[in-house]
C-alpha cells in the first residue's frame, strides 16, 4: 500500500491496541462517507492451522487426539484467514453504529449476508470484523456479463434480499458496491447495513396505519404529522402523532432511490430495495452505469419522469399525497418503454428482434421498477419469476 495508507493503518493499530494482537492489516480496500475498510489477516489462523496439521499427523500414529479436540479444531478452522475490518467513523452516531452491528448480528447465518465475526470498540470508535469476500468492481464486468450470468447475479442478490426482508429488515442502500459479487463463483454477499432499518410491521405498526405522511421538510427535522404538499386527501393521518419521527429522506444513494423515497413518503418498506435492485438491472441492460445521476431528489424525480412520463409520475405522486407538476418542455406525457429505451441506450439496430431471454429480462425489470411500491415485486415474487426461477449454473 502507498505510504499514506501505511501511515493510516499504523494509526488505526495504535488506537485499537487489542486488534493488533489478533489481526495484521494488509491494505485499505474501501472508503465511504461513514467508514474505512481494511483487508487483514487473522493471526490466529496460522496457529490453528499448525495445530490442525499436527493433529492430522498424530492421527496417523498411535496417539490419536480425542475426538472432542478434533471437533474443536475443526470448528476453529471455519475461521476465515482473511477478514475485512470496517472502521466506522466517529461522525456516525452511536445509535447508527449500534443499529448496524445489531442488524448484522441478527442476519448472521445466511450465506448471502456478510456475517459479523466480532467488533472492537475504543472510546467512541468502533471496528467491525467481517470475513473478507472476494469480489470484482462492478465497472469491470457490468458491460460484459452474458444475460445468463446477469440472471445468476440477480438470483443471488434476491436470495439475500428475501432473507433480509423476511426478517422485516430493509437494507435501504442497495447498489453494486454494497453487493460484493464473485463473478467466478457466481455468488454475492450483501454488505453495509449502515442505513438498514426495521420495517414498520416489525416495529408493531398495523398495516392500516397511515400509508403516507408527506413532507416538504428536508432531512432530520421532519415533524411527525404535517400536511401533504398538495390537495390529495390522506386517509386519516394522526394529528398529534406521538411516534418518533421517521427520517424520511435519509435512505440510500442518489440514483438508486425509489419514487416513494423521492416523494418523501414516511411509510417506506422493503420495496425500496427492490427498486434499487431494478436500477442495477437497468444498468446491466442499458450498459450504462450509473444510470441515474442527479444530485438532488427533485432532479431525480425529473430523471424518472424523462422515462416514465408525466402521466405516470402524477399518478405516483398522488399515491403518496403529493402532486407532480413540471413545465419542462422536453418532458413528455407518455412513458418510454424498456423495449425502446434499451436498444436506444445500447445503439442496437431497431430491426433486431429480442430473444426470448431478453423479453424475459424486460418483463422482470418491469416488476422491479414498478413506480407503485404496493404492486412492485417482492423478493419472493422476483425469485418466482421465470427470469430467476428458470436459471441455474
Ligand atoms: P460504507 O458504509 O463506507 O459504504 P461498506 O460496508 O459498504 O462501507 O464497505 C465499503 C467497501 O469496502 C465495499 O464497497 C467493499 O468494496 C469493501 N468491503 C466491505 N466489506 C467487505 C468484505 N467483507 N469483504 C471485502 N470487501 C469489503
Ligand atoms: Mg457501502
Amino acid at each position: 500500500p502507498p505510504l499514506h495508507v501505511k501511515e493510516e493503518m499504523k494509526n488505526f493499530e495504535l488506537t485499537f491496541l487489542n486488534l493488533r494482537n489478533s489481526y495484521r492489516l494488509i491494505d485499505k480496500i474501501g472508503e465511504g462517507t461513514f467508514s474505512s475498510v481494511y483487508k487483514a489477516e487473522d493471526l490466529r489462523y496460522r496457529e490453528y492451522r499448525n495445530e490442525w496439521d499436527m493433529s492430522q499427523d498424530s492421527s496417523l500414529t498411535s496417539s490419536s487426539p480425542p475426538l472432542s479436540k478434533k471437533r474443536k479444531l475443526m470448528r476453529r478452522m471455519n475461521r476465515p484467514r482473511f477478514v475485512a475490518i470496517k472502521k466506522i467513523y466517529v461522525t456516525s452516531s452511536p445509535q447508527r453504529i449500534l443499529n448496524e452491528l445489531e442488524i448484522l448480528h441478527e442476519l448472521g447465518g445466511c450465506d448471502s449476508v456478510v456475517p459479523l465475526i466480532t467488533a472492537f470498540r475504543h472510546e467512541d470508535q468502533v471496528a467491525a470484523v467481517l470475513p473478507y469476500c472476494k469480489h470484482v468492481d462492478f465497472r469491470d464486468y457490468f458491460q460484459t456479463l452474458t444475460l445468463h450470468d446477469i440472471r445468476l447475479y440477480f438470483k443471488s442478490l434476491f436470495s439475500g434480499l428475501e432473507y433480509v426482508h423476511e426478517r422485516d429488515i430493509m437494507h435501504r442502500d442497495i447498489k453494486p458496491s454494497n453487493f460484493l459479487y464473485d463473478v467466478q463463483k457466481m455468488k454475492g454477499v450483501l454488505v453495509d447495513f449502515g442505513l438498514a432499518e426495521y420495517t414498520r410491521e416489525r416495529e408493531g405498526f398495523l398495516e392500516e396505519d397511515p400509508l403516507c405522511v408527506c413532507s416538504t421538510y428536508e432531512h432530520e427535522e421532519a415533524p411527525n404529522s404535517i400536511a401533504p404538499i398538495a390537495g390529495e386527501p390522506l386517509h386519516g393521518y394522526r394529528k398529534h402523532d406521538q411516534r418518533p419521527s421517521k427520517r424520511a429522506n435519509r435512505a440510500g444513494t442518489r440514483g438508486f432511490r425509489a419514487p416513494e423515497v423521492l416523494f418523501k413518503c414516511n411509510y417506506q418498506g422493503t420495496a425500496i430495495d427492490i427498486w434499487s435492485s431494478g436500477v442495477i438491472l437497468l444498468s446491466f441492460l442499458t450498459k450504462r452505469f450509473p444510470f441515474f445521476n442527479s444530485t438532488d431528489d427533485v432532479e431525480a424525480l425529473l430523471e424518472l419522469c424523462s422515462i416514465w412520463g408525466k402521466q405516470l409520475m402524477k399518478e405516483t405522486a398522488a399515491l403518496h399525497g403529493c402532486s407532480f407538476e413540471s413545465n419542462i418542455p422536453t418532458l413528455h406525457d407518455r412513458r418510454i418503454t424498456f423495449k425502446k429505451l434499451i436498444p436506444w441506450a445500447t445503439s442496437r439496430e431497431n430491426n433486431v428482434p429480442f430473444t426470448e431471454e431478453e423479453e424475459l429480462a424486460m418483463d422482470f425489470l418491469e416488476g422491479c421498477l414498478d413506480l407503485n411500491c404496493k404492486t412492485r415485486f417482492t423478493a419472493t415474487q422476483a425469485l418466482q419469476h421465470a427470469f430467476l426461477a428458470d436459471v441455474s449454473i
